[in-house]
């Protein structure tokens, strides 16, 4: 809605109440000039500013839970536009009928302002405090949790920042807001019972003042004769930024003691067990931090994979231990694990399987992060009732990693829904560097000597043709990824020789769409599967794609 908003002249944005009636004075304040802005206390809501007998008259539309749209108690419209026209020719409870647009000035753009700038602030905030990420992977995990995190700071954000103290009594806040600096405009908030009744505690010239805030009947939350508000964190806010009838603006935050971090998504893994800079890292795990435990998570030619725990300083983690079997006749077998060990070592994304090291005993193991829940076709044919929003999340966490490969100058070669492992049902990473080289920037593609055992399947023309592997054909094996993906789990070209993949590749075909598959997605895969390399998107231009895909069902 917002950007069929944007583009209405008398849409003024994100501007405050004062300065909407600055825009209808300098226009002239005639009885019915009106103009549109965003509102700052409900979600998704906007207000009307309408001039009337030289004063001005302020409406909140508000969004409805069906995404209509009306003036508190009136008539629901399909749009802000709607309710506009509708009062043109009805007052129905308005000061006077709409007559006349206040337009913007000319070149200005509607105020991208506080709410968005706000709701940015906030995201951070949040993903900061539940996940105490930093850096790389707290921009990594705004991107991939947007549309959750949204919801969650909606109605639930106010949790997560420090001023909350949940359930305290009276005695309790006066004593924490009293400790500590005295600052005038000091505070915190408190919950007062499970009903959605909380209190505002306010230090004023050594002072505790306690405002209830309480929940309507249509639960919106207000102080006393205050402004009414769809959140806690908007009414903080607004009260940050006006006094509005308190004693004092809210300056200072009083911070809850040892704020609590319950992580919402199993994240134990998202960052490196290498970030808290306590925990040494090395290439060699000694064997004694490590224990095997009964159990195998899965096996190849090179032997099994086991669970086992990692004893590091601070934490035990649980890891999975590729064991190379006791095997002198084949040594290609071993080296093929040390150059595997030797590129996951280069790498640091959530979306990626990190190693943790290796560690030579009575054999040779390859330590990595557990992903327990196992590889994505298998996960997906034993659930079927996976849902499309969640495979598109975790399709867009593949392309998230696989556009860190691409940046680092890596080629995965091997990529396939068995080699993406599950850490949760909402959780992905990449796996299995057994293929996989680095490139030069310059010269961005690899050369391999000849033809292998290769999973023709999923290849790329130019691999087969002319044995050359880039990011370029990674992003061709990952459009077969998306099929497998949105197939639950079946096998690509089923029933298909490889030559015969290759010559229905050549003549210009390609696999059908997948039952149900949405048009957006099949579309992608198409894109991915384009014939020449030149024209073939890169993962730069995937994942934003897919991103975009997966916010848009999210909301
Ligand atoms: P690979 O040869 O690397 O594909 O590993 C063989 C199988 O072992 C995989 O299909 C998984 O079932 C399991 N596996 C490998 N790595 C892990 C891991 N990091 N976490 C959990 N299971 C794993």
């Amino acid at each position: 809605m917002a950007d069929v908003v944007n583009t209405l002249p008398f849409f003024y944005g994100s501007i405050t109440r004062e300065e909407a009636e600055e825009y209808l004075r300098q226009a002239g304040l005639g009885n019915g000039l009106y103009l549109l802005r965003q509102s700052r206390n409900f979600l998704g809501g906007f207000a009307l500013s309408v001039a009337y007998a030289g004063r001005c008259y302020h409406y909140t539309i508000e969004r409805e839970p069906r995404e209509t749209y009306a003036i508190a108690g009136g008539k629901s419209h399909r749009s802000p536009q709607d309710v506009i026209d509708y009062h043109s020719h009805e007052s129905d409870g308005l000061v006077c009928l709409l007559k006349k647009p206040c337009n913007r000035p000319k070149n200005m753009q509607p105020k991208v302002g506080a709410f968005d700038d706000l709701k940015e602030k906030l995201i951070r905030e949040f993903v900061k405090q539940t996940w105490n990420l930093q850096g790389a992977a707290l921009e990594q995990a705004i991107i991939s949790q947007r549309p959750q995190i949204e919801k969650v700071i909606a109605t639930k954000a106010h949790e997560r920042m420090p001023w909350f103290h949940e359930k305290i009594t009276r005695e309790e806040s006066e004593s924490r807001l009293q400790n500590g600096s005295r600052a005038n405009g000091k505070f915190l908030i408190r919950q007062r019972d499970m009903n959605g009744s909380f209190a505002l505690c306010l230090l004023h010239d050594g002072h505790v003042m306690h405002y209830r805030i309480d929940k309507d009947h249509a639960s919106k939350l207000s102080i006393p004769d205050g402004k009414k508000f769809d959140t806690i964190w908007q009414l903080v806010e607004h009260y940050s930024y006006k006094p509005d009838g308190l004693l004092h603006v809210l300056t200072d935050p009083c911070s809850r003691p040892g704020g609590d971090n319950a992580l919402p998504m199993d994240s134990a893994t998202f960052e490196s067990p290498y970030a808290d800079p306590e925990e040494l890292r090395s290439f060699t795990v000694d064997r004694s931090q490590l224990l095997l435990e009964d159990g195998e998570l899965g096996s190849g030619n090179f032997g099994t994979v086991m669970k086992g725990i990692y004893k590091m300083r601070k934490t035990d983690k649980p890891v999975a231990v590729k064991i190379l079997k006791n095997d002198d006749t084949n040594p290609a077998v071993r080296e093929e694990m040390l150059r595997e060990a030797n590129v996951m070592q280069q790498l640091d994304n959530p979306y990626i399987v990190r190693m943790i090291g290796i560690c030579e005993a009575e054999n040779l193991m390859l330590v990595m992060e557990l992903a327990e829940l196992g590889p994505l076709h298998k996960f997906l044919q034993k659930n079927k009732s996976t849902t499309l929003k969640n495979i598109t999340e975790l399709v867009h966490q593949v392309s998230m990693g696989m556009k860190y490969l691409e940046e680092h100058n890596f080629v995965h070669r091997d990529l396939a829904a068995r080699n993406v492992l599950l850490v949760t049902q909402h959780y992905a990473k990449i796996s299995d560097f057994g293929l996989s080289k680095a490139v030069g920037e310059d010269q961005n593609y690899y050369l391999a000597k000849g033809h292998g055992k290769w999973p023709v399947k999923w290849y790329a023309p130019e691999c087969i043709n002319f044995f050359k592997f880039s990011s370029k054909s990674d992003v061709w094996s990952f459009g077969v990824l998306m099929w497998e993906a949105f197939s639950l789990g079946q096998k690509p070209y089923k029933g298909m020789r490889g030559n015969d993949v290759m010559q229905m590749i050549e003549s210009g075909g390609r696999m059908e769409a997948p039952a149900n598959c949405p048009p957006e997605m099949y579309d992608l895969m198409r894109t991915c599967w384009t014939y020449k390399v030149e024209e073939r998107p890169t993962f730069a231009v995937v994942e934003p794609r897919l991103r975009e895909y997966y916010y848009d069902i999210s909301q």
